[in-house]
């Protein structure tokens, strides 16, 4: 913990995060000194970028290659109607500096590749997967698995949701001594142990094909905004090895547990997956043959 002071003004702003005993100004200050990689500003993204930059975030990554359409307001809540034609990344940083100024943020307007993950990711303490597509999911999880670096996940549906945490924590603590341990002894179980496969392209329909209620992805991307809030302060239990799956219409929430795969290609007993390189993720996800 370095000597961050929280000033007059911050003490203001983040008071009802310092009055209570769980936070209090040293968490205040984990979260100044906290760096969030989200990708995607869309549906997900959008209150993810909100609530983490209120809740004073110190860095913000912001990764999406795509531009405000009219038809992305209904849901996209951190952009507005003069921002349509703009890149997304340059509309979700302003919203950002409005709201916060102890927010810095750093804008990527390209596409998560292999070629560039790594340099995108690895110096954030966690990412939140606010992407719409399975090669960008199987991609940050590879490489979240390879480095260690946490990883919220959600996804959307029509009228569903789906929510979990990937730690990547092979060790039985989270290292830093403080006795807050969050995860299992030592089972950190990733994406591919939950969904080894990656369905055919073209099969799974998008937001653009089927719809999206609205709200939908509001309640998703809060979720994973209070997951990555929790893993910074190290506090509170994580969504590791479960599954939380919400219906809006019937407004009901199931929790489904998991477990690490001892065969899985990325995080297993003997991994197929040694670097992103080995998987052709535009494609159909496959493992290369060599
Ligand atoms: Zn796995």
């Amino acid at each position: 913990m370095s000597d961050l002071r929280l000033d007059a003004t911050q003490l203001d702003r983040y008071s009802r995060h310092v009055i209570m005993d769980e936070i209090g100004p040293e968490g205040q200050k984990r979260l100044l000194e906290g760096s969030v990689l989200v990708v995607g500003a869309g549906g997900l993204g959008s209150p993810a970028i909100q609530y983490l930059a209120a809740a004073g975030i110190g860095r913000l990554g912001i990764v999406d290659d795509d531009a405000v359409e009219r038809s992305n307001l209904q849901r996209q809540i951190v952009h507005g109607d003069a921002d349509v034609g703009r890149p997304k990344v340059e509309s979700a940083a302003d919203y950002v500096a409005t709201l916060n100024p102890d927010v810095d943020v750093e804008t990527y307007e390209t596409r998560l590749t292999a070629a560039n993950v790594a340099d995108l990711v690895d110096d954030h303490d966690v990412v939140l997967d606010a992407s719409d597509n399975f090669a960008t999911r199987y991609l940050l999880n590879d490489h979240c698995v390879l480095t260690g670096t946490p990883l919220s996940h959600g996804a959307i549906y029509r009228f569903e949701g789906q929510i979990t945490t990937f730690t990547n924590d092979r060790s039985s603590a989270d290292g830093d001594g403080d006795g807050d341990d969050t995860s299992g002894a030592g089972e950190s179980p990733c994406y591919r142990c939950l969904f080894p496969e990656a369905p055919e392209p073209g099969t799974v329909p998008d937001c653009a094909t089927t719809g999206v209620l609205g709200v939908l992805p509001g309640t998703v991307g809060c979720i994973q905004a209070t997951e990555v809030v929790k893993y910074l302060l190290g506090n509170g239990e994580l969504l590791e090895g479960r599954l939380l799956m919400y219906d809006a219409m019937d407004m009901s929430f199931e929790t489904v547990e998991y477990r690490a795969n001892p065969a899985c290609p990325v995080c297993g007993d003997e991994p197929e997956i040694e670097s992103v390189e080995d998987v052709a993720y535009e494609g159909t996800c496959e493992i290369s043959a060599d």
